[in-house]
């Protein structure tokens, strides 16, 4: 079953997971975590496909981060190792976790460069009964490929995420987590179209533009 994502998803909270793919913290020059490394994209930055990503006057550096991204079905907290996690999992969709790359080295920490009006594109739609284990994620931007990864190559598995976040916060049903994003992430200009496509999933295209537009 597909669902198509609109602005009436409303999760209470975006979950991500930095550093997740091997090649990706290598490319930002950082460590490969012990534990999944949790952030949260304020839920005011989600839009759909089709909606266009706004380059904030703040940032001279906004970057697309093409990732997986699981839809929660319904609260879970404290799951063990032996709970089955799939009737948790509404669905999985595609997510582009923009970023503000030069606010986020500046503040350290993530809030302010993750969370901008537009930063979440996430969507086209939900699929359910998906194995999620080696998929194709691709970032094109004007068509050109940026970021070419698979599922299979995340650090920490979504199994392992729900799981290990179930542990730390309540998830509710509609809340996101983004699974982290394979190398290639590249600068987002005014006038680009970024899509985000997912093996199995579909293509999420946002256009871009400037705050000054
Ligand atoms: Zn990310």
């Amino acid at each position: 079953m597909n669902e198509i994502i609109g602005a009436d998803l409303r999760p209470s909270k975006i979950v991500c997971v930095g550093r997740n793919y091997v090649d990706h913290a290598k490319e930002l020059g950082n460590e490969v975590p012990k534990a999944p490394l949790l952030f949260l994209k304020a839920p005011s930055s989600l839009i759909t496909n089709g909606d266009a990503i706004v380059i904030p006057h703040q940032s001279q550096q906004v970057e697309h981060e093409a990732e997986l991204a699981i839809v929660i079905a319904k609260q879970c907290k404290d799951l063990r190792d032996d709970d089955d996690v799939k009737e948790y999992i509404k669905g999985f969709t595609c997510l582009n976790d923009v970023t503000a790359r030069d606010i986020q080295r500046a503040d350290v920490q993530f809030t302010r460069g993750k969370s901008f009006d537009t930063f979440c594109p996430i969507g086209p739609h939900i699929v359910s009964d998906l194995d999620a284990a080696d998929l194709a994620v691709t970032c094109r931007i004007n068509g050109e490929v940026r970021q070419s990864g698979r599922t299979s190559q995340m650090v920490f598995s979504p199994t392992y995420l729900i799981r290990y976040i179930s542990r730390q916060m309540t998830l509710l049903p509609n809340d996101v987590i983004a699974t982290g994003t394979p190398a290639g992430v590249s600068k987002l200009a005014a006038g680009d179209v970024c899509e985000v496509e997912i093996e199995g999933i579909g293509i999420l295209s946002n256009p871009v533009k400037s705050a000054r537009d």
